[in-house]
């Protein structure tokens, strides 16, 4: 059932549905949908994913017993291009949570105008406890799995939580040594030497960079004295308050799952990497001091970049943030009810659907230098990735301008507005 026909039955707003992942995408793409006076019929078409597949895979574990896994492949739409999307190793991968993280990759790839549509996939392990020979039996298994239905033409997947380069290096020659011929460009962040494309692991934070830069000029703000807080130390949180900080950013705060650090006058962020790098974890790095992680999210600060997961800022805690500018680095870290809660305090908020596309910009370029095989060198791609984040960036904010909506409604309607016209051109197959 959609947000608005609950809301509409009265249904009330439970933790639990505040925080399902798919009524999350649902009652955005509703709210936009509305806004566009979007036609009924491909209001429909674009609601669900065109496509939902399933796979239980059994894999020999290394203590010589079968374990079997639950795998889940959703395209939302094929409209724009190829459906495009990571792949989530997570116990807590869900449906829902595929079916929302697909469609918001069709969104993502519309508002930076790129020629794909929407997928993910995940499968419900925990890689942390797996050995590297369970991980690569899974990831084979999992990919054969899906042989007829992913392809450079068809659906290109890429890394996510819990994969990685050598996940996408296996997804290849798996699917390779199916087609008897190397296909580098079926998967995307991948190690260079094998099609990856330079520029592709710092792509995501570096995007967030861009956006973050071209907000403080939208707001007449400086790079100076702009106090920076980060959830999450993994792939995108990491380059994300790296490349900040080498921007002259003051990152005070980085929480992780096991703690988070603190320094009025800013982290060494190179410094905390080789701690990190060294320890294992950010803890007992002598240049911050431990808080509470919860906490520190809702200190002041200009920019906070949640880039870790889903559902942190809620009902629960909106209302304390203290940020001016909310960077969404992370897939949907921001419930509906907590929108609302933001939008009243005044938050700019820069939403996930633009703020963290530029991994899949980047992976965009990959694919287009694999087909072409001829690479580009780093400064290319990250000239190409910045010119594209400031004019989606200029795109959406300009888009709410104009209509009177908030920056993460105008990223829906730009997205869905695009999806459609496509839709619309081509006509329905019936
Ligand atoms: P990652 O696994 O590399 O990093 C996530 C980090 O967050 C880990 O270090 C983890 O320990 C930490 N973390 C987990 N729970 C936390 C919590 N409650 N508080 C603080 N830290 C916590 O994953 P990633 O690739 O950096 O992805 C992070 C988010 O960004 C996800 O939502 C993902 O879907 C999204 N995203 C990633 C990319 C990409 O290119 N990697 C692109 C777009 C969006």
């Amino acid at each position: 059932m959609a947000i608005l026909e609950l809301e509409e039955a009265k249904i009330p707003m439970t933790l639990e549905r505040e925080t399902n992942p798919w009524e999350a995408q649902a009652a955005r793409f509703d709210l936009a949908a509305k806004k566009l006076n979007l036609d009924q019929g491909i209001w429909k078409v674009l609601r669900y994913p065109a496509r939902e597949i399933i796979v239980h895979i059994p894999i020999a574990m290394d203590d010589g017993t079968i374990e079997v896994f639950t795998g889940y492949r959703v395209q939302h739409s094929i409209a724009r291009g190829p459906a495009k999307g990571g792949i989530r190793y997570s116990p807590d991968v869900s449906l829902d949570e595929v079916r929302a993280l697909a469609s918001w990759m069709t969104w993502k790839c519309a508002v930076v105008n790129i020629p794909f549509g929407g997928a993910k996939g995940g499968v419900i392990c925990d890689p942390k406890k797996m050995s590297q020979g369970e991980l690569e039996r899974m990831t084979r298994r999992y990919t054969a799995e899906l042989i007829e239905f992913i392809g450079p033409e068809k659906d290109v997947p890429a890394p996510d939580m819990g994969t990685n380069e050598q996940t996408m290096a296996w997804i290849m020659d798996t699917y390779s040594m199916h087609m008897r011929q190397t296909v580098t460009s079926v998967v995307t962040g991948k190690p260079v030497n094998i099609g990856g494309s330079r520029g592709r692991r710092e792509a995501t934070g570096r995007g967030i960079a861009v956006v973050c830069d071209q907000a403080l000029k939208a707001l007449g703000m400086m790079v100076e004295g702009c106090r920076v807080i980060v959830q999450g130390f993994g792939n995108v949180g990491s380059n994300a308050a790296k490349i900040l900080f080498d921007k002259g950013y003051t990152v005070i705060g980085i929480t992780e799952f096991d703690g988070a650090l603190e320094n009025k006058d800013g982290l060494d962020i190179g410094a905390l990497l080789l701690h990190r790098q060294k320890a294992g974890t950010i803890n007992g790095f002598s240049g911050g001091k431990a808080v509470d992680k919860d906490e520190l999210i809702t200190w002041p600060c200009e920019i906070l970049i949640p880039a870790a997961t889903e559902n942190v800022i809620t009902s629960k805690n909106a209302a304390r943030l203290q940020c001016k500018i909310l960077c969404e680095g992370a897939n949907g870290p921001t419930t509906i009810v907590a929108d609302d809660i933001l939008e009243a305090k005044g938050v700019f908020v820069i939403p996930d659907i633009l703020a963290n596309a530029g991994g899949v910009t980047t992976s965009y370029f990959e694919w287009v230098q694999d087909r072409m095989g001829y690479f580009w060198t780093e400064a290319e791609v990250n000239q190409r990735l910045e010119r594209i984040m400031v004019d989606s960036f200029e795109d959406v904010v300009s888009y709410a301008k104009s209509h009177n909506v908030n920056n993460r409604i105008a990223a829906y309607m730009l997205a869905i507005d695009r999806v459609a016209y496509t839709t619309k051109q081509r006509g329905i197959y019936a």
